[in-house]
């Protein structure tokens, strides 16, 4: 067992999403954490996309899909999700299952840490954060990425959360309720589990969209996660591609392990 009683805790259900655990697991390295990193996986995952998260350190966890009924996983299988809860604002790629998501929810039985920052595989860290394991459960960011009216809703891919199984257990007795409908997964339970969820200043997640529908917001002294919602970085010439390509680039960056860009140049060029 880990020393340590913290842990950044990522979750990985393919190899499309240890491809994005790679650069997650290289840039929480380089904020010099005295934290675990910890890669959830389920058995979709061969051990050949996990060998490189270990190799850099990572402690890799077994972590099955949820035992949820027959009917809960029919209403939240990808087509039915999409038809009944369309997205309109982004693309989810082929290769995301709208039922794993709620695998994350496992972090909780990791009752051996005091504290767990969960992170999207989706997602990189350019400064230590560990501040943010003194926080008290639940805290996330807000989900904002078009408009002010989305400061009300909170964004699931980055929180601070306290591990204990006795939580685990009502967590699943209320997630697969009888009709229960949980239209954008596990983000859509944590707000309703959560209903007085502690706001992160939303530097801790800072969605890609943000770069083009906010640029205002998009201070880079500030941002501490960049968090790749929707579209990936690691998928070849998506539609937003172009617009991304700084990000994309950084994301390129982390993931290869070479030349990070200094991001004190990048929140001002002028004296780079
Ligand atoms: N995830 C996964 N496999 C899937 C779907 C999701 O491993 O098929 C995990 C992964 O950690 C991912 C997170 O759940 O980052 C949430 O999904 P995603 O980031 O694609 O959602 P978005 O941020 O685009 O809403
Ligand atoms: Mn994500």
């Amino acid at each position: 067992m880990s020393a340590s009683r913290h842990a950044y805790v990522t979750l990985v259900t393919n190899a499309d999403y240890a491809t994005g655990a790679r650069a997650l697991v290289n840039s929480l390295k380089l904020t010099a954490t005295a934290a675990d990193i910890v890669v959830m996986h389920t058995g979709g995952v061969e051990a050949a996309a996990l060998a490189p998260l270990e190799a850099l350190g990572a402690r890799l966890v077994a972590a099955e899909l949820l035992p949820t009924s027959d009917a809960f996983n029919r209403r939240h299988a990808r087509e039915r999700l999409h038809a009944a809860a369309p997205f309109t604002k982004g693309g989810k790629p082929a290769f995301h299952t709208p039922l794993d998501n709620f695998a994350k929810l496992r972090l909780w039985q990791l009752a051996a840490y005091e504290r767990v920052v969960f992170i999207d595989a989706d997602a990189i860290v350019l400064r230590n954060i560990d501040r943010l394991f003194g926080y008290p459960e639940f805290c996330a960011a807000p989900n904002v990425y078009e408009s002010l009216a989305d400061f009300h809703r909170m964004n699931s891919g980055v929180f601070v959360a306290r591990p204990a199984q006795r939580t685990f257990a009502a967590m699943l007795e209320r997630l697969d309720a009888p009709d229960a409908f949980w239209r954008r997964t596990d983000q859509t339970f944590l707000q309703s589990f959560f209903p007085d969820w502690h706001g992160l200043p939303v530097f801790y997640n800072m969605l890609q969209y943000v770069w083009f529908n906010l640029p205002a917001l998009w201070d880079w002294r500030s941002v501490s996660v960049v968090h790749y919602q929707y579209e990936k970085p690691w998928q070849a010439g998506h539609d937003k591609a172009d617009r991304l390509a700084p990000l994309i680039a950084l994301w390129r960056a982390y993931h290869d392990g070479t030349a990070i860009p200094d991001i004190d140049a990048l929140a001002n060029p002028a004296a780079a």
